[in-house]
Protein backbone atom coordinates (compact mmCIF):
# COMPACT_ATOMS: atom_id res chain seq x y z
CA UNK A 1 0.00 0.00 0.00
CA UNK A 2 1.53 3.46 -1.14
CA UNK A 3 0.78 5.45 2.07
CA UNK A 4 -0.67 8.22 0.64
CA UNK A 5 -3.59 5.51 -0.09
CA UNK A 6 -4.52 5.80 3.92
CA UNK A 7 -7.08 8.44 4.33
CA UNK A 8 -7.11 7.21 8.45
CA UNK A 9 -5.02 5.69 10.80
CA UNK A 10 -6.77 4.86 14.42
CA UNK A 11 -3.39 3.48 16.24
CA UNK A 12 -2.66 6.60 17.45
CA UNK A 13 -3.42 10.54 17.68
CA UNK A 14 -3.92 10.64 13.96
CA UNK A 15 -7.17 8.61 13.76
CA UNK A 16 -8.42 9.63 17.07
CA UNK A 17 -8.49 13.02 15.70
CA UNK A 18 -10.00 11.54 12.23
CA UNK A 19 -12.97 10.32 14.89
CA UNK A 20 -13.37 13.24 17.45
CA UNK A 21 -10.99 16.27 16.73
CA UNK A 22 -8.77 17.09 19.45
CA UNK A 23 -9.39 13.86 21.92
CA UNK A 24 -6.50 11.84 23.31
CA UNK A 25 -5.92 8.56 21.76
CA UNK A 26 -8.08 5.98 23.18
CA UNK A 27 -9.23 3.82 20.37
CA UNK A 28 -5.68 2.63 20.54
CA UNK A 29 -5.72 -0.13 23.32
CA UNK A 30 -2.17 -0.61 25.24
CA UNK A 31 -2.56 -4.40 23.84
CA UNK A 32 -1.20 -5.97 26.92
CA UNK A 33 -1.74 -9.73 28.35
CA UNK A 34 -5.92 -10.48 27.79
CA UNK A 35 -6.35 -6.98 26.03
CA UNK A 36 -7.62 -6.33 23.04
CA UNK A 37 -5.89 -3.93 20.79
CA UNK A 38 -8.38 -2.25 18.19
CA UNK A 39 -7.28 -0.23 15.25
CA UNK A 40 -9.31 1.08 12.88
CA UNK A 41 -8.51 2.60 9.33
CA UNK A 42 -10.13 3.89 6.46
CA UNK A 43 -9.17 3.16 2.84
CA UNK A 44 -9.90 4.28 -0.73
CA UNK A 45 -10.40 1.38 -3.31
CA UNK A 46 -10.27 2.33 -6.77
CA UNK A 47 -12.39 0.67 -9.56
CA UNK A 48 -11.02 -0.88 -12.77
CA UNK A 49 -14.06 0.77 -14.66
CA UNK A 50 -16.77 3.29 -13.30
CA UNK A 51 -19.02 1.42 -11.21
CA UNK A 52 -23.10 2.04 -12.35
CA UNK A 53 -26.13 1.09 -10.60
CA UNK A 54 -29.46 2.97 -11.98
CA UNK A 55 -28.74 5.26 -8.29
CA UNK A 56 -25.42 6.77 -9.47
CA UNK A 57 -22.06 5.80 -10.55
CA UNK A 58 -18.83 5.67 -8.64
CA UNK A 59 -15.25 5.37 -9.47
CA UNK A 60 -13.61 4.85 -5.77
CA UNK A 61 -15.31 3.49 -2.48
CA UNK A 62 -13.79 4.38 0.88
CA UNK A 63 -14.11 1.44 3.33
CA UNK A 64 -13.25 0.95 6.68
CA UNK A 65 -11.05 -1.78 8.20
CA UNK A 66 -10.67 -2.88 11.89
CA UNK A 67 -7.92 -5.19 13.23
CA UNK A 68 -7.87 -6.50 16.36
CA UNK A 69 -4.93 -8.36 18.36
CA UNK A 70 -4.93 -9.60 21.34
CA UNK A 71 -2.26 -12.74 23.06
CA UNK A 72 -0.56 -12.14 20.06
CA UNK A 73 -3.30 -13.27 17.34
CA UNK A 74 -5.00 -11.03 15.32
CA UNK A 75 -8.34 -10.73 13.43
CA UNK A 76 -9.62 -8.08 10.48
CA UNK A 77 -12.48 -7.03 9.32
CA UNK A 78 -14.04 -5.18 6.47
CA UNK A 79 -17.05 -2.44 6.92
CA UNK A 80 -18.12 -1.77 2.99
CA UNK A 81 -20.83 1.01 4.29
CA UNK A 82 -24.01 1.26 2.52
CA UNK A 83 -24.84 5.11 2.09
CA UNK A 84 -28.47 3.95 1.23
CA UNK A 85 -29.10 2.89 4.77
CA UNK A 86 -27.43 6.78 5.87
CA UNK A 87 -23.96 4.55 6.57
CA UNK A 88 -20.49 6.36 5.49
CA UNK A 89 -16.59 5.12 6.26
CA UNK A 90 -16.65 7.74 9.11
CA UNK A 91 -19.72 5.99 10.98
CA UNK A 92 -18.27 2.52 10.68
CA UNK A 93 -15.13 3.92 12.38
CA UNK A 94 -17.37 5.68 15.03
CA UNK A 95 -19.57 2.69 15.64
CA UNK A 96 -16.79 0.60 15.69
CA UNK A 97 -14.70 2.16 18.41
CA UNK A 98 -17.91 2.73 20.26
CA UNK A 99 -18.07 -0.91 20.04
CA UNK A 100 -14.33 -1.51 21.15
CA UNK A 101 -15.29 -2.17 25.08
CA UNK A 102 -17.52 -5.30 23.72
CA UNK A 103 -13.86 -6.63 22.70
CA UNK A 104 -12.22 -6.74 25.87
CA UNK A 105 -14.32 -9.63 26.61
CA UNK A 106 -14.03 -13.47 25.75
CA UNK A 107 -13.84 -13.30 22.16
CA UNK A 108 -14.31 -17.43 22.51
CA UNK A 109 -18.15 -16.65 23.01
CA UNK A 110 -18.87 -14.72 19.73
CA UNK A 111 -22.30 -15.05 20.11
CA UNK A 112 -22.54 -12.89 22.43
CA UNK A 113 -20.22 -10.88 21.61
CA UNK A 114 -22.01 -10.21 18.79
CA UNK A 115 -25.61 -10.03 20.73
CA UNK A 116 -23.36 -7.17 22.24
CA UNK A 117 -22.62 -5.21 19.44
CA UNK A 118 -26.27 -5.03 17.75
CA UNK A 119 -27.61 -4.08 21.19
CA UNK A 120 -25.37 -1.09 20.95
CA UNK A 121 -27.63 0.50 18.27
CA UNK A 122 -29.40 0.28 15.34
CA UNK A 123 -28.18 0.30 11.56
CA UNK A 124 -24.54 0.47 11.14
CA UNK A 125 -24.13 -3.25 9.70
CA UNK A 126 -21.05 -2.75 7.75
CA UNK A 127 -19.41 -1.95 11.15
CA UNK A 128 -21.11 -4.55 12.86
CA UNK A 129 -19.94 -7.13 9.92
CA UNK A 130 -16.23 -5.94 10.23
CA UNK A 131 -16.19 -6.30 13.85
CA UNK A 132 -18.08 -10.04 13.35
CA UNK A 133 -15.18 -10.92 10.52
CA UNK A 134 -12.70 -9.77 13.26
CA UNK A 135 -14.24 -11.81 16.20
CA UNK A 136 -14.26 -14.89 13.45
CA UNK A 137 -10.78 -14.48 12.27
CA UNK A 138 -9.97 -14.75 15.68
CA UNK A 139 -11.49 -17.00 17.16
CA UNK A 140 -10.77 -19.12 13.97
CA UNK A 141 -6.81 -18.43 14.35
CA UNK A 142 -6.74 -19.64 17.99
CA UNK A 143 -8.77 -22.63 17.06
CA UNK A 144 -6.68 -23.71 13.96
CA UNK A 145 -9.49 -23.65 11.87
CA UNK A 146 -10.66 -21.85 8.91
CA UNK A 147 -13.98 -20.02 8.77
CA UNK A 148 -15.61 -22.64 6.32
CA UNK A 149 -14.86 -25.32 8.46
CA UNK A 150 -15.71 -23.68 11.72
CA UNK A 151 -19.36 -23.79 10.57
CA UNK A 152 -19.41 -27.02 9.18
CA UNK A 153 -18.93 -26.27 5.59
CA UNK A 154 -17.01 -28.27 3.23
CA UNK A 155 -14.46 -25.70 1.17
CA UNK A 156 -15.29 -28.20 -2.20
CA UNK A 157 -18.66 -27.17 -2.19
CA UNK A 158 -17.98 -23.63 -2.86
CA UNK A 159 -19.89 -22.00 -5.72
CA UNK A 160 -18.68 -20.53 -8.59
CA UNK A 161 -19.51 -16.64 -8.78
CA UNK A 162 -21.36 -14.49 -11.49
CA UNK A 163 -19.84 -11.71 -12.63
CA UNK A 164 -21.04 -7.98 -12.60
CA UNK A 165 -21.58 -5.49 -15.31
CA UNK A 166 -22.43 -1.88 -14.49
CA UNK A 167 -24.01 0.08 -16.16
CA UNK A 168 -21.96 2.22 -19.03
CA UNK A 169 -22.48 3.07 -23.03
CA UNK A 170 -23.50 -0.37 -24.55
CA UNK A 171 -19.67 -0.82 -25.94
CA UNK A 172 -18.48 -0.04 -22.76
CA UNK A 173 -20.58 -2.78 -21.25
CA UNK A 174 -19.57 -5.29 -23.88
CA UNK A 175 -15.79 -4.53 -23.35
CA UNK A 176 -16.43 -5.72 -20.20
CA UNK A 177 -18.19 -8.95 -20.81
CA UNK A 178 -15.20 -9.79 -23.53
CA UNK A 179 -12.39 -8.73 -19.92
CA UNK A 180 -14.53 -10.99 -17.99
CA UNK A 181 -14.20 -14.07 -20.67
CA UNK A 182 -13.66 -16.80 -17.87
CA UNK A 183 -17.02 -16.28 -15.51
CA UNK A 184 -19.88 -18.46 -16.87
CA UNK A 185 -22.22 -16.12 -15.69
CA UNK A 186 -22.62 -12.48 -15.49
CA UNK A 187 -24.95 -10.01 -13.61
CA UNK A 188 -26.05 -7.01 -15.45
CA UNK A 189 -27.47 -3.58 -13.57
CA UNK A 190 -30.56 -2.45 -15.19
CA UNK A 191 -33.06 -0.52 -14.38
CA UNK A 192 -33.00 1.96 -16.87
CA UNK A 193 -34.09 3.43 -19.87
CA UNK A 194 -31.73 2.07 -22.54
CA UNK A 195 -32.06 -1.78 -20.72
CA UNK A 196 -33.53 -3.31 -24.11
CA UNK A 197 -30.50 -1.58 -26.10
CA UNK A 198 -28.10 -2.65 -23.22
CA UNK A 199 -29.15 -6.49 -23.16
CA UNK A 200 -29.30 -6.72 -26.80
CA UNK A 201 -25.94 -5.63 -26.95
CA UNK A 202 -24.79 -8.25 -24.16
CA UNK A 203 -26.55 -10.80 -25.63
CA UNK A 204 -24.58 -10.13 -29.06
CA UNK A 205 -21.44 -10.68 -27.03
CA UNK A 206 -22.13 -13.64 -25.33
CA UNK A 207 -24.70 -16.52 -25.30
CA UNK A 208 -24.32 -17.59 -21.41
CA UNK A 209 -26.87 -16.79 -19.07
CA UNK A 210 -27.51 -13.30 -17.99
CA UNK A 211 -28.78 -12.12 -14.17
CA UNK A 212 -30.16 -8.68 -14.14
CA UNK A 213 -30.40 -6.29 -11.09
CA UNK A 214 -32.69 -3.16 -11.87
CA UNK A 215 -31.90 -1.94 -8.23
CA UNK A 216 -35.24 -0.63 -7.49
CA UNK A 217 -35.26 1.18 -10.93
CA UNK A 218 -38.63 0.74 -12.63
CA UNK A 219 -41.70 2.35 -11.99
CA UNK A 220 -44.25 0.16 -12.44
CA UNK A 221 -45.59 -3.07 -11.76
CA UNK A 222 -46.49 -3.64 -15.63
CA UNK A 223 -43.43 -2.04 -16.67
CA UNK A 224 -41.31 -4.60 -14.64
CA UNK A 225 -43.26 -7.29 -16.22
CA UNK A 226 -43.44 -6.57 -19.07
CA UNK A 227 -39.23 -6.05 -19.31
CA UNK A 228 -39.03 -9.36 -17.16
CA UNK A 229 -41.19 -10.92 -19.54
CA UNK A 230 -39.07 -9.43 -22.45
CA UNK A 231 -35.78 -10.66 -20.62
CA UNK A 232 -36.62 -14.44 -20.27
CA UNK A 233 -36.84 -14.55 -24.00
CA UNK A 234 -33.62 -13.50 -24.14
CA UNK A 235 -32.01 -16.29 -21.64
CA UNK A 236 -32.26 -14.05 -18.39
CA UNK A 237 -32.52 -16.54 -15.90
CA UNK A 238 -33.03 -14.15 -12.49
CA UNK A 239 -33.90 -10.49 -11.69
CA UNK A 240 -33.19 -8.98 -8.65
CA UNK A 241 -35.31 -6.27 -7.03
CA UNK A 242 -37.47 -4.78 -10.31
CA UNK A 243 -39.26 -2.30 -8.00
CA UNK A 244 -38.83 -0.51 -4.99
CA UNK A 245 -38.03 -1.92 -1.12
CA UNK A 246 -41.34 -1.11 0.01
CA UNK A 247 -43.46 -2.30 -2.50
CA UNK A 248 -44.62 -5.62 -1.87
CA UNK A 249 -48.03 -5.90 -3.10
CA UNK A 250 -46.47 -4.84 -6.56
CA UNK A 251 -43.47 -7.23 -6.51
CA UNK A 252 -46.33 -9.93 -4.90
CA UNK A 253 -48.05 -9.19 -8.18
CA UNK A 254 -44.77 -9.44 -10.64
CA UNK A 255 -43.66 -12.57 -8.72
CA UNK A 256 -47.38 -14.53 -9.59
CA UNK A 257 -46.63 -13.75 -13.64
CA UNK A 258 -43.41 -13.85 -14.48
CA UNK A 259 -41.57 -16.42 -15.86
CA UNK A 260 -38.48 -15.87 -13.98
CA UNK A 261 -36.82 -15.76 -10.12
CA UNK A 262 -37.59 -12.80 -9.00
CA UNK A 263 -34.89 -12.12 -6.25
CA UNK A 264 -35.18 -9.62 -2.85
CA UNK A 265 -32.14 -7.24 -1.98
CA UNK A 266 -33.03 -3.76 -1.18
CA UNK A 267 -36.04 -5.12 0.35
CA UNK A 268 -34.16 -7.00 2.78
CA UNK A 269 -31.76 -6.11 5.26
CA UNK A 270 -32.02 -8.92 8.36
CA UNK A 271 -33.26 -11.69 9.60
CA UNK A 272 -35.76 -10.31 10.90
CA UNK A 273 -37.32 -9.01 7.81
CA UNK A 274 -37.64 -12.72 6.35
CA UNK A 275 -40.61 -13.88 7.17
CA UNK A 276 -42.47 -10.47 6.18
CA UNK A 277 -41.20 -10.28 2.59
CA UNK A 278 -40.72 -14.05 2.02
CA UNK A 279 -44.29 -14.49 0.22
CA UNK A 280 -43.30 -11.86 -2.77
CA UNK A 281 -40.01 -13.37 -3.72
CA UNK A 282 -38.52 -16.56 -4.88
CA UNK A 283 -35.81 -15.65 -3.18
CA UNK A 284 -33.49 -13.30 -1.43
CA UNK A 285 -29.77 -12.25 -1.69
CA UNK A 286 -28.20 -11.51 1.79
CA UNK A 287 -25.39 -9.72 1.65
CA UNK A 288 -22.83 -9.07 5.31
CA UNK A 289 -22.36 -5.16 4.85
CA UNK A 290 -26.43 -5.74 4.67
CA UNK A 291 -27.30 -7.98 7.42
CA UNK A 292 -24.35 -7.30 9.79
CA UNK A 293 -21.67 -10.01 9.63
CA UNK A 294 -21.43 -13.78 9.16
CA UNK A 295 -23.52 -15.05 12.03
CA UNK A 296 -26.19 -13.24 10.67
CA UNK A 297 -25.84 -14.37 7.60
CA UNK A 298 -25.63 -17.71 8.40
CA UNK A 299 -29.34 -17.62 10.43
CA UNK A 300 -30.73 -15.44 7.70
CA UNK A 301 -29.97 -18.64 5.55
CA UNK A 302 -31.36 -21.42 7.30
CA UNK A 303 -34.17 -18.95 7.89
CA UNK A 304 -34.64 -18.69 4.04
CA UNK A 305 -34.41 -22.01 3.58
CA UNK A 306 -37.14 -22.77 6.02
CA UNK A 307 -39.85 -20.65 4.11
CA UNK A 308 -38.60 -22.13 0.68
CA UNK A 309 -36.79 -19.02 -0.45
CA UNK A 310 -33.75 -19.69 -3.02
CA UNK A 311 -30.28 -17.91 -1.65
CA UNK A 312 -27.80 -15.87 -2.68
CA UNK A 313 -25.10 -14.52 -0.68
CA UNK A 314 -23.74 -11.08 -2.70
CA UNK A 315 -21.59 -8.68 -1.77
CA UNK A 316 -20.83 -4.60 -2.37
CA UNK A 317 -17.69 -3.10 -3.21
CA UNK A 318 -15.32 -4.86 -1.16
CA UNK A 319 -11.31 -6.18 -1.02
CA UNK A 320 -10.41 -9.51 -0.50
CA UNK A 321 -11.14 -9.48 3.54
CA UNK A 322 -15.23 -9.00 3.24
CA UNK A 323 -14.99 -10.91 -0.16
CA UNK A 324 -13.34 -13.66 1.75
CA UNK A 325 -15.66 -14.30 4.49
CA UNK A 326 -18.40 -14.17 2.43
CA UNK A 327 -17.06 -16.78 -0.01
CA UNK A 328 -16.38 -19.07 3.00
CA UNK A 329 -20.21 -19.35 3.51
CA UNK A 330 -20.88 -20.04 -0.05
CA UNK A 331 -21.12 -23.49 0.20
CA UNK A 332 -24.51 -22.63 2.04
CA UNK A 333 -26.24 -20.78 -0.55
CA UNK A 334 -27.22 -21.50 -4.45
CA UNK A 335 -25.64 -18.43 -5.89
CA UNK A 336 -23.17 -16.59 -5.11
CA UNK A 337 -22.16 -12.73 -6.86
CA UNK A 338 -19.08 -12.30 -5.08
CA UNK A 339 -16.93 -10.24 -7.47
CA UNK A 340 -16.53 -7.17 -5.53
CA UNK A 341 -12.98 -7.43 -5.04
CA UNK A 342 -12.30 -8.36 -8.70
CA UNK A 343 -13.89 -4.56 -9.22
CA UNK A 344 -11.17 -3.18 -7.45
CA UNK A 345 -7.57 -2.56 -8.82
CA UNK A 346 -5.76 -1.82 -5.65
CA UNK A 347 -7.22 -4.22 -3.54
CA UNK A 348 -4.51 -4.21 -0.13
CA UNK A 349 -5.69 -7.59 0.77
CA UNK A 350 -4.96 -11.15 -0.76
CA UNK A 351 -7.57 -14.23 0.52
CA UNK A 352 -9.87 -16.29 -1.43
CA UNK A 353 -8.52 -17.16 -4.74
CA UNK A 354 -11.03 -17.06 -8.24
CA UNK A 355 -10.07 -19.63 -10.71
CA UNK A 356 -11.64 -18.89 -13.93
CA UNK A 357 -15.04 -18.42 -11.87
CA UNK A 358 -14.95 -20.93 -9.07
CA UNK A 359 -14.36 -19.22 -5.82
CA UNK A 360 -11.13 -21.43 -3.63
CA UNK A 361 -11.36 -20.89 -0.05
CA UNK A 362 -7.68 -20.74 1.72
CA UNK A 363 -7.36 -23.51 4.54
CA UNK A 364 -5.78 -21.10 6.53
CA UNK A 365 -7.10 -20.52 9.88
CA UNK A 366 -10.11 -17.63 10.29
CA UNK A 367 -10.74 -15.63 7.28
CA UNK A 368 -7.48 -16.87 5.32
CA UNK A 369 -6.47 -13.36 4.71
CA UNK A 370 -2.94 -11.83 3.98
CA UNK A 371 -2.53 -8.01 3.93
CA UNK A 372 -3.65 -4.98 5.77
CA UNK A 373 -4.30 -1.00 5.08
CA UNK A 374 -2.83 -0.03 8.99
CA UNK A 375 0.26 0.97 9.80
MG1 LIG B 1 -28.73 -5.93 -5.95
Amino acid sequence: MKRKEFLGLAAGAAACSLLHPGCKPRSARPGGPGETRVTVGLFELRLRHAWGLSRGTWTTRRNCFVRIERDGVVGMGEAAPIARYGETAESAAAFIEKASPVLQKDLFEYLDRWNEIEALGPGEHAAKSALDMALLDWVGKRHGLPLWKMFGLAAGKALTTSFSIGIDEVPVMQDKVREAADFGVYKIKVGTKDDRKILEGIRAVTDKPLLTDANEGWASREEALEMIDWMADLGVVLVEQPLPSTRLEDLGWIKERSRIPIFADESLIEASDIPRIAPYFHGINIKLMKCGGVQEAVRMAGMGRALGLKLMIGCMIESSLGISAAAALSPLFEIADLDGHLLVSNDPFRGVRTVKDQLVLSDEPGLGVEGGVWQ
